[in-house]
């Protein structure tokens, strides 16, 4: 069943390892560096659990991501759930608990993908749907290794590789050990899934390991990064990076045992790669992202299109056609998710399903980390230098003294100086701070490095269709001597 803000909130009180600054944190639902964010998660759970939205967002008591799509209408209303929590953050938390979520139904939608010669993890997968589905828990994912793990070339490291991998085999499960890069909203998770979507050389059998455990458990360790919410003044200050810093840790697992019921692949990398790219998962986290990122464009627009109108530009024609190409921006993000839809396959030839067109979900990962940094440009250039010119916080317009001159000199015909300070800051959170850098490696890098996805959409996609097609041309004509050509 949905669960409450509260009682998510409560289950985050378990003891996990979560380190910041130096300072091991005793619960993330209180430190400074967490809480705000914790607390915007809760509000997505409660939005789901008692809400107008709640049956939009869960269907018999149950998040529609668990549900496996059976055709066109489920996936729109489990891209209706996807943007209405996109919608509570704005469009800034990237792994709300919706996307794991949906990656976790999609294993169970092909279970044969886990059933390998060596190891059978399909009724692992469908526990862990289960499992998710039936307590409504949260799960991260972390499925890249520290890049240290290999040479410059590509090849072997010497040494300790410092990649997760198998160290053990005990009664009743396996000894993990080693470190997975980024994962994002961990420390705010449930349980993490640990697996590798990259492919592995076949000999790396001990990498190929994938599971999902607790974040609680025995032994693991999360290395946050910096706390953009921990460094935000206030809430005016910075709207965005105080209420939905999702953090990044780094995951270090120190002789984890994880129990063989969670075991999802074991020492086969054709599995460890197949569950992610061979079952819905890969796809279904596009639809997430894609929805959300629809989201977060809409929020930018409306941005440019209030910041060009408080400081009278929005009747100027270059202003209009800048908020043109936001709009164009904005039908491209929500044709994809639409299109991808509409594109549908089966999946396991109909008995797992139906899952979002591959073609493309994949290529929306192309566009989104074109089209971000193009709008955030737009942005920038409709909001100018007082973008930069503001109070260095809401206490400078709360002063006797200074809160006059703030509302003299940067108030504007028709707005005050609070309500255009706030506008301003609000853009800036969104645009300039260190919380907006960390938004934009995220919408350009969260789906893997370009150098992968544009070689997998040339390989995947039908190459063949174009190629045809000017071929067809080509044939059409001859030498001038030839009757073939056109007279
Ligand atoms: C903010 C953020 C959040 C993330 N969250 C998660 C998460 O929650 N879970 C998770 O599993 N992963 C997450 N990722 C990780 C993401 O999956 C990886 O960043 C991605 O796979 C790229 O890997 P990399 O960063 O190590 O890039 P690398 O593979 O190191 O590549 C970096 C750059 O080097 C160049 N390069 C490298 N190799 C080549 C080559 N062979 N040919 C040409 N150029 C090359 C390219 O310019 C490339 O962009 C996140 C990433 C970011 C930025």
């Amino acid at each position: 069943m949905t669960r409450s803000g509260q009682e998510y909130l409560a289950s985050l009180r378990d003891g996990r390892e979560v380190w910041i600054d130096g300072e091991r944190v005793r619960d993330v639902t209180r430190h400074p560096a967490f809480r705000n964010t914790a607390a915007s998660l809760g509000r997505l759970y409660d939005l789901a659990h008692d809400s107008e939205h709640s049956a939009e967002l869960a269907a018999g008591g149950v998040h529609r991501a668990f549900s496996v799509p059976r055709g066109h209408t489920d996936l729109v209303a489990r891209r209706r759930a996807h943007k209405i929590w996109a919608e509570a953050a704005y469009g800034f938390l990237g792994r709300t608990p919706d996307c794991m979520a949906a990656a976790a139904t999609a294993f169970t939608a092909a279970p044969g993908v886990f059933t390998t010669g060596g190891f059978d993890g399909a009724d692992h997968a469908r526990a862990l749907h289960r499992r998710m589905a039936e307590g409504d828990l949260y799960a991260a994912f972390t499925l890249t290794n520290p890049r240290t793990s290999r040479t410059a070339a590509g090849g072997p490291r010497d040494g300790d590789d410092p990649a997760v991998r198998v160290v053990a085999e005990k009664d009743g499960g396996v000894v993990v050990r080693g470190a997975k890069m980024i994962g994002t909203a961990a420390a705010f998770a449930d349980e993490v899934v640990v697996g590798t979507i990259e492919p592995l050389a076949p000999q790396d059998t001990e990498q190929a390991v994938s599971f999902s455990i607790p974040v609680a458990t025995p032994g693991l360790t999360l290395l946050a990064r910096t706390s953009y919410e921990g460094r935000a003044r206030s809430l005016y200050d910075n709207p965005l990076s105080s209420r939905f810093d999702e953090n990044d840790v780094l995951l270090v697992c120190d002789d984890v045992f994880v129990p063989w019921e969670r075991v999802l692949t074991y020492r086969d990398v054709d599995a460890a790669f197949r569950m992610w790219w061979h079952t819905p998962a890969y796809v279904n986290l596009v639809h997430q992202a894609a929805t959300r990122f629809w989201t977060k464009l809409e929020f930018l627009t409306g941005l440019a299109i209030l910041l060009a109108k408080a400081g009278g530009t929005y009747e100027l024609p270059p202003v209009a056609q800048a908020v043109g190409r936001m709009m164009g921006r904005v039908a491209q993000a929500k044709a994809f998710v639409l299109a991808a839809e509409v594109s549908f396959e089966q999946v396991d030839s109909g008995r797992g399903g139906v899952m979002p067109g591959r073609e493309i979900s994949y290529a929306q990962r192309i566009m989104a980390g074109e089209l971000y940094p193009a709008a955030l440009r737009e942005v920038r250039q409709l909001a100018g230098g007082g973008i930069v010119q503001l109070p260095a916080s809401g206490e400078d317009l709360l002063h006797p003294e200074l809160g006059p001159l703030v509302r003299r000199f940067l108030g504007a015909p028709g707005h005050g100086a609070e309500e255009r300070v706030k506008l301003l800051k609000l853009a800036w959170d969104a645009l300039g701070t260190e919380f907006a850098a960390r938004q934009e490696q995220y919408e350009t890098l969260s789906h893997g490095a370009p150098h992968v996805y544009l070689a997998q959409q040339a390989w995947e996609g039908d190459t063949e269709a174009c190629e045809t097609l000017v071929r067809e041309c080509l044939a059409g004509y001859g030498l001038p001597s030839d009757e073939t050509a056109p007279r």
